[in-house]
């Protein structure tokens, strides 16, 4: 049955892009729902994610996914957002306009007639306020063709509602931070097991930002290999050229030996338990002892006073040194 119109939607798999979605749905309205991941947590595969998996709600109530990855597009805005970044290095401003251009295209390529979101005035203090509101809309270029169906009353009409393809009525007038009106219409549309609202990506977190912050005063270049490693491990700055990291478990362990580069030499203890160790920077007498003293801190038995390490780049150029475990007081001064 031909539908009154086709929305595009932004859809974290969160409550309220849900309900904005509902909301269309019961208004006759065709919704192709855009899913975005980002290198920066809101991927799907990853628990520490901002998104949630949009499938089951989709299934539920009969509207199509379409995942999205932003990949370097991404990348760009958090070296360089025009809006600034948010309390971390969450560029929340930019990232919203680059979302609704990639949804204005699909709009475009499909023949939809507009593009709605979740978001709800006041909701978020960096991206959801009005005038913030208005300059996502505007620099997205979909002045007039952007709903937002949950704070719809709240702003001016779009060039949907005032046309009748979306009746204005029936959309809401919700602000500001309380879910109250959300739950309620969750439990009226049979909404169930919607996630609790998320902190956001990793780019919201300070230590991560802290790590990637350092990284870009001191590159130029940022790879994707860069982006893994900078979410395992205990990081540590030794000098300009050299960063140290230390995997936490055999998980971290092995994503550190998957994602190093040619040019990187691994340090581990010799006869204990011991971390993977990454040096990344020159090898040289000051890099070797302070690498190893890191890696002997980190190791199961470290009460022997010294503790052998072997380090290499490949296994058949393994060589060793003795050292003792690195110290606190030192370790807080270089770690990031
Ligand atoms: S927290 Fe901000 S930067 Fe991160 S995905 Fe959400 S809106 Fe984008």
């Amino acid at each position: 049955m031909k539908k009154r119109g086709h929305g595009i939607a932004l859809f974290s798999g969160g409550l309220d892009s849900a309900l904005a979605i509902l909301l269309l749905l019961r208004q006759d309205i065709e919704v192709t729902a855009l899913s975005f991941m980002n290198h920066f947590g809101c991927d799907l595969s990853d628990r520490s994610s901002c998104g949630h998996d949009p499938y089951p709600v989709a299934d539920k109530f009969g509207f199509t996914v379409k995942m999205v990855h932003l990949a370097d597009k991404f990348v760009q805005i958090v070296k360089d957002p025009k809006y600034g970044h948010g309390k971390n290095m969450n560029p929340c401003i930019d990232c919203r306009i680059l979302m609704l251009r990639e949804a204005k295209q699909f709009m475009e390529i499909v023949g939809a007639d507009f593009v709605f979101t979740g978001e709800v005035v006041g909701q978020r203090p960096m991206s959801q306020r009005k005038p913030q509101l208005n300059i996502v809309a505007r620099d997205a270029d979909l002045k007039g063709k952007l709903l937002r169906p949950l704070s719809a009353k709240l702003l001016p009409p779009t060039e949907v509602e005032l046309s009748g393809l979306v009746d204005r009525d029936r959309l809401e007038a919700i602000s500001g931070r309380s879910r109250k009106r959300q739950i309620e219409l969750a439990e009226k549309y049979g909404l169930e097991d919607y996630p609790n609202p998320a902190a956001g990506c990793l780019l919201t977190d300070q230590s991560y930002s802290n790590r990637l912050r350092d990284f870009l005063a001191h590159n130029e270049h940022l790879s994707f290999d860069d982006l893994n490693l900078m979410r395992v491990g205990r990081h540590f700055r030794l000098d300009r050229e050299t960063v140290v990291i230390v995997g936490r478990n055999e998980e971290e362990n092995n994503k550190i030996e998957r994602y190093r580069n040619k040019t990187d030499w691994l340090f581990e203890a010799i006869g204990t338990g011991s971390p993977v160790t990454l040096l990344k920077g020159p090898l040289n007498d000051s890099t070797i002892k302070a690498t190893a003293e890191i890696t002997a801190r980190y190791c199961r038995k470290r009460d022997d006073g010294q503790i052998e390490i072997s380090y290499y780049q490949t296994e058949d150029q393994l060589q060793t040194i003795m050292v003792a475990p690195a110290v606190e007081t030192e370790l807080v001064k270089v770690r990031l």
